[in-house]
């Protein structure tokens, strides 16, 4: 049966990116699926250890949910601490998982920097925590950004090396279910979990480098637009955002090599839930001068009631903690279920 599972780190402010690229998908999944959607808190520890207001960005992230739509009495939304399982699953994938792997990732390589030896070893390892949070539920699909990508086919290749290790095991406590690996079917633990990406907005550029992703712990605030800007904020960052002299080309291929150019037609063809192509059909040929104040106007139409929602929800802070507590009782029960069979796998002593 799907399951989704997603996280967002509290790591600062939300921005379009993640609303775009994450957090909308979020709520178009749960109409017709089952979803726990997680603030990995634990994650975040990778950026920064000592952090003054964890606790009220987590809840940030948890309004922002909220605000967005996403529902959660029917679905499970909670903070990744209150779920040892994730963890503890994570220790055992860091042991299945090669340090090999962990080097080749690009996200590992872009936030350690130059210094590598002195990255934390968690910074290294968080691709396998990632793999836990997911597959302690034994999730099917995750919707991302573009940008995780290579971390869900790590979580794949985890899974994989996990079932086979354990193959005998997980025939013999007749633990396992039918996993499909390209026109093979073999028995296996856990599911070969499937990444949702796609979209004109699956990998959203800072507004200052078109070569950088927007990310909230880029040091420059004028890189993206945050979910909580007002009016004006988000006007004054999209007339500043780096850009070409060039008028805007009327079809796809004069994007090439014009990547800030090409950032600004996704942002407004993902908020206007259409495609880049359209959005060339109806500003070819015109200026940035043009194209910029009505991507603004519509940036402001489309984030301004969300940032509104998550004013008012930030106002009762009891409230977004009994959620997440709520959240939390619900997800471990059903991380705990996996993890005891997991225990059983490995031949851990139990009871
Ligand atoms: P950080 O810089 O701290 O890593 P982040 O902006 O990358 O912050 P995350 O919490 O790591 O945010 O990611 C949350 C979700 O948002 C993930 O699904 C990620 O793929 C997605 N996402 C992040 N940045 C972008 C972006 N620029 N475009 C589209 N999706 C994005
Ligand atoms: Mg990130």
């Amino acid at each position: 049966k799907p399951l989704i599972f997603s996280g967002v780190q509290p790591t600062g402010n939300l921005h379009l990116g993640n609303y775009l690229g994450a957090i909308r998908k979020f709520v178009a999944l749960q109409e017709t699926m089952d979803c726990i959607y997680c603030v990995v808190d634990l994650h975040s520890l990778t950026a920064q250890l000592v952090h003054e207001d964890l606790k009220d960005q987590t809840r940030q992230i948890t309004a922002a949910f909220l605000a967005a739509g996403i529902d959660p009495d029917k679905h499970i939304v909670f903070n990744q601490s209150r779920v040892m399982q994730h963890a503890e699953l994570a220790w055992i994938f860091n042991c299945v998982a090669r340090i090999g792997w962990m080097n080749r990732m690009t996200q590992f390589k872009d936030k350690a920097g130059k210094d590598r030896e002195n990255a934390s070893l968690g910074l290294l390892a968080y691709p396998s925590l990632m793999a836990a949070d997911i597959l302690v539920y034994r999730a099917t699909h995750v919707p991302v950004g573009d940008d995780q990508k290579q971390h869900l086919e790590l979580t794949r290749d985890i899974a994989q090396k996990f079932n086979n290790d354990f193959s005998h095991r997980i025939a013999e406590l007749g633990v396992g279910v039918e996993i499909q690996m390209g026109d093979e079917t073999v028995n296996g633990f856990f599911p070969l979990t499937e990444p949702v990406i796609g979209g004109p907005a699956a990998r959203i550029m800072s507004l200052r480098d078109g070569s950088k992703k927007m990310s909230k712990s880029d040091p420059s605030d004028l890189s993206r637009i945050n979910l909580t800007d007002d009016a004006d904020t988000i006007s004054k960052k999209i007339k500043k955002a780096k850009t070409d002299p060039e008028a805007l080309p009327s079809e796809i291929a004069g994007l090439a090599s014009r990547p800030e150019a090409e950032n600004l037609v996704g942002i407004y063809a993902g908020l206007a839930d259409t495609s880049k192509e359209a959005v060339l059909k109806e500003y070819g040929g015109q200026q940035f001068s043009v194209f910029k104040p009505a991507l603004a106007d519509l940036a402001v139409e489309k984030m301004a009631p969300i940032a509104g929602e998550m004013r008012r929800l930030m106002a009762d802070p009891g409230h977004i903690d009994g959620v997440l507590r709520n959240g939390g009782e619900r997800a471990g029960v059903l991380a705990e279920a996996n993890m005891k069979t997991v225990r059983d796998i490995i031949g851990l002593l139990q009871g």
